[in-house]
Order: C-alpha cells, then sequence, then structure tokens
C-alpha cells in the first residue's frame, strides 16, 4: 500500500458515486452523510449494509493510524501521533476552550520552509499530505475526542506550510466547509509567507483567515529566522497581503514569536507596528517555545506586555497568546512527531512515563 492509493476519505462525493454505481441511489447520501456530516467512522454507519462496508473498507483503507495520544492543560490539550500508510509520522493537537474546540492540523510530513525557531522546520521535509491524510486527521480527532465538540474551528498550524501544498489544503478546506459545515471564518490557514499561494487564496471563493507568520519586520533579520523571506521578501509580502485584504475583507493576523534580545526590541515593536498597520493587521504574541535546535529564550512575560503597549502607542493591536500543551511538546512550533529522542526544556531526556499515555 502507498500513499498513492487513495482512502476513502481522498475521494470527492463525485468518485464515491462512481464507486457505488450499482447501488440503491440513497446509498451515496448515506454514506457521505455518515461520514461528514454525522462525522462517524465507515464501521459505525449501520444504515449501510454490513457487506458493503466492509468491501469499502478493503478497497480504501484508513490514511491514517492513530499511535498514541498525549494531554495536559488538565485534558484541555490533546496531541494526536498518526502514523501514514508509508511509515510517515504526523501530529495534530485538539484545544478545548469554553464554547469552541479548535484543531491544528499538519499539512506535510515534515516542512521544507527550515524556520530556524521551529522544530518541524529543524527536521526537514518528508511530503505533502493528501487531502484524506488532512480529513482524516480532523474526522479522527474527532471521533476519538466523543462527542461535546460541535462547534470547531479547525487552524492549519501544525506541521508543514499549508500554501506549499495549495490543492489538497485547498480540497481539505472544501470538505470541512462544504461537507462538514464548518464556517469559512473558523478556518484558518497560516503561512509563513509563501505568496503564490497569498494570491491564489485572494482568487478563491471562501473568506477564510489568513495568518501569518511574521516573527521579524526588517528583511536582513527574517531572512535569518525565516529563509523563505529570501525568496520572498517583506515588500512583496506586504503587497500581497494588501490585494488579499482587499479581495477577500478579511482581517490579516501576524504571528510572532517572542524571542528573547531577537526581536523583542522596542525597535522591533515599532517596525512591526509600521508593516502591521497599513494592513490594519492583528498580532499575536506567542512566547518562543523551546525546540531543542534552536539556543534562545523565550522573552519575559513583562518584556511581552511592554511589546505589546508599544504596539498599541503605535495604534496596532496585540493580543498575548497562552501557550498550550506545552509540557507534551504540543505548542506552537514544537510538533516534530518524535523523530527523535525528547529532550526537555532544560536539556535532559525526558522519561517516557512522563510524556506518554500510550493508547494502542
Ligand atoms: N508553516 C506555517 C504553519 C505552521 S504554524 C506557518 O509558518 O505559519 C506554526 C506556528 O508556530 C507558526 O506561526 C510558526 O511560526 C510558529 N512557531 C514555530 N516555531 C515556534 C516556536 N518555537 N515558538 C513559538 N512559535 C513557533
Amino acid at each position: 500500500m502507498t500513499p498513492a492509493d487513495p482512502s476513502l476519505a481522498d475521494l470527492s462525493r463525485a468518485e464515491l458515486a462512481e464507486l457505488l454505481d450499482g447501488e440503491p441511489a440513497y446509498r451515496l447520501a448515506q454514506v457521505w452523510d455518515g461520514l461528514y456530516r454525522r462525522r462517524r467512522p465507515l464501521a459505525e454507519l449501520s444504515n449501510v449494509p454490513k457487506a458493503l462496508r466492509r468491501a469499502i473498507g478493503e478497497l480504501l483503507p484508513d490514511a491514517l493510524a492513530l499511535v498514541r495520544t498525549q494531554s495536559a492543560d488538565r485534558g484541555a490539550t490533546t496531541k494526536h501521533l498518526w502514523s501514514l500508510r508509508d511509515g510517515h509520522l504526523v501530529e495534530s493537537v485538539l484545544m478545548r476552550y469554553r464554547s469552541r474546540t479548535t484543531l491544528c492540523i499538519s499539512s506535510q510530513a515534515g516542512c521544507a520552509m527550515a524556520c530556524s525557531f521551529c522544530a518541524t522546520g529543524q527536521v526537514g521535509f518528508d511530503r505533502n499530505l493528501s487531502v484524506g491524510e488532512m480529513v482524516s486527521q480532523v474526522l479522527g480527532t474527532l471521533q476519538h475526542a466523543g462527542s461535546e465538540t460541535s462547534a470547531i474551528n479547525i487552524v492549519f498550524m501544525g506541521m508543514g506550510e499549508p500554501l506549499a501544498n495549495y490543492d489538497a489544503v485547498w480540497a481539505a478546506v472544501e470538505r470541512f466547509h462544504g461537507d462538514m459545515g464548518v464556517g469559512a471564518r473558523h478556518i484558518t490557514i497560516s503561512t509563513v509567507g509563501v505568496i503564490p499561494g497569498i494570491v491564489r487564496l485572494a482568487a478563491a471563493d471562501l473568506p477564510v483567515n489568513l495568518a501569518v507568520s511574521l516573527h521579524a519586520a526588517n528583511d536582513r533579520l527574517r531572512n535569518r529566522i525565516a529563509p523563505i523571506n529570501r525568496t520572498y521578501p517583506l515588500r512583496d509580502l506586504a503587497r500581497a497581503l494588501a490585494d488579499y485584504r482587499r479581495a477577500k475583507r478579511r482581517r490579516i493576523s501576524f504571528e510572532w514569536a517572542m524571542i528573547s534580545g531577537v526581536n523583542d526590541r522596542d525597535s522591533d515593536a515599532a517596525e512591526l507596528a509600521a508593516y502591521a498597520r497599513p494592513l490594519a493587521a492583528h498580532v499575536n504574541l506567542i512566547p518562543l517555545n523551546p525546540t531543542p535546535g534552536y539556543d534562545h529564550t523565550p522573552s519575559r512575560a513583562e518584556r511581552i506586555e511592554h511589546f505589546a503597549s508599544q504596539l498599541a502607542s503605535h495604534g496596532v493591536n496585540a493580543t498575548v497568546r497562552v501557550n498550550r500543551g506545552t509540557s507534551i511538546d504540543a505548542a506552537c512550533g514544537q510538533l516534530r512527531a518524535d523523530k527523535q529522542v525528547s529532550i526537555s526544556r532544560r536539556g535532559r531526556p525526558v522519561r517516557r512515563e512522563e510524556r506518554t499515555r500510550i493508547e494502542r
């Protein structure tokens, strides 16, 4: 079995209709709605004959197998480790908030963007995920999480650069929106600034939220910490974002990992404000999460508050993000699917029982 062989979640409705040719006409809706409206696994669609379920399952086996889950924040954050059919591993994170549940999914196995502070970037690129592999992260997580997940946000903020895998990501967005009923304003694509993808998004018909991982507002620093900036420099990025905003009338947000002594000075705040203000962008400040390959520390809480107030004094709104899941390496930029020995924040190896609860 290769990743090129489709799973059930890779099929469009038209492709499934073709497969079910010869079955009664209502069968298509039974299967499709069972999978995407009711969000149940094929095996549990009891209104579909068992023999047919079995035949579909054999022809189109699952895209992912759950390897394990780990929980933090008193169960409010759960990280799922999935194995793809060809053995690659990806992670997704479920975060429960009072009124909504956010699902953070991966779009690639690994990442080619090589941002210096990001654990996924440090590991390198394996391959793009298929639409079925992305949709299955959401369905699998919801099925694993149980019932109280009706209102969901889906964010492409896991491993990988979604706009470097545009077609499959967009097919997943359409499945979430059209078939699962998730509103466009509850879907966020996060990019390090892949301009051709932003141009395509601006022409697409659904106004999804766009988050841009900025982290530096001058080319010299950004070339260093987010090397894709050498291909898509800040000035060109700003032009693409202005076009996106005009086309979609949606607020853009900037992610800014606060790195002590690197991008947290008053001069950095002034540069960021000058970049964000003409775009009316909102800024999310994220204390740097420790990763094995990056030898810097997060800014202190007071520095982050001060930075936010500097932005405010320049007319830019900022939110300081509360980090979720740092104890299980589930926070922004920490996903690396455990390809290497786990190293704790203090640099000592973590005992297995501290980090994992094997589910199966
Ligand atoms: N490639 C996309 C999707 C990844 S989203 C993108 O770059 O937007 C993951 C988010 O976490 C991005 O905003 C990324 O810049 C941020 N991030 C990466 N490493 C981090 C770290 N060590 N600490 C805090 N945020 C980090």
